[in-house]
């Protein structure tokens, strides 16, 4: 397993998008789990590998509490087959925007369905944190981080601390 670096805005390579992977590997396994041990570092709850520039479909998330033992989920090719009308905001963070938060508005309830780490299909309702964190996670594949949704003024404001924290920790 590798700590990999974790690419932050404004990286053009977090607009791409990501690719379905074609069939579940020992490769697939072995990129799942440099994500999952970049993820523990940073760190932080989900992660999608665009994140740290490879544009496939795969997510790794565990949203254990503090003291919790650990409950890693990884997600391959993961879709929405159906959510509700309800929109629920939650203050989102993310590793390729450090140190910003900012409501987000979200459907509370999503249909899932995806191949889990050994290729096997899960399909299930997510609600709660879960669903909050797997439909920022699954924006990551589609090209689109969470300030996207914010107005021009707060998504420059958010970009520029971010880039000016990242030339901080280079300098120092
Ligand atoms: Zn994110």
């Amino acid at each position: 397993m590798a700590i990999r670096p974790i690419l932050t805005v404004p990286n053009p390579i977090l607009k791409k998008v990501s690719q379905p992977v074609d069939e579940v590997t020992d490769e697939t396994r072995a990129l799942m789990d440099d994500m999952l041990a970049t993820m523990y570092a940073a760190p932080g709850i989900g992660l999608a590998a665009i994140q740290i520039g490879v544009p496939l479909n795969v997510i790794v998330m565990d949203l254990a509490r503090e003291g919790e033992p650990p409950a890693p989920k990884y997600f391959i090719n993961p879709e929405i087959l159906e959510d509700v009308e309800e929109l629920k905001p939650y203050n989102e963070g993310c590793l390729s925007v450090p140190d910003v938060y900012e409501d987000i508005d979200r459907p509370e309830r999503v249909k899932l369905t995806y191949l889990d780490y050994n290729g096997e299909r899960v399909t299930e309702w997510c609600e709660g944190l879960y669903a909050v964190c797997i439909q920022h996670e699954m924006d990551h594949l589609k090209g689109v981080v969470f300030i996207d949704y914010l107005s021009r003024l707060k998504r420059e404001r958010a970009v520029k601390k971010v880039v000016k924290a990242e030339k901080l920790k280079a300098a120092g």
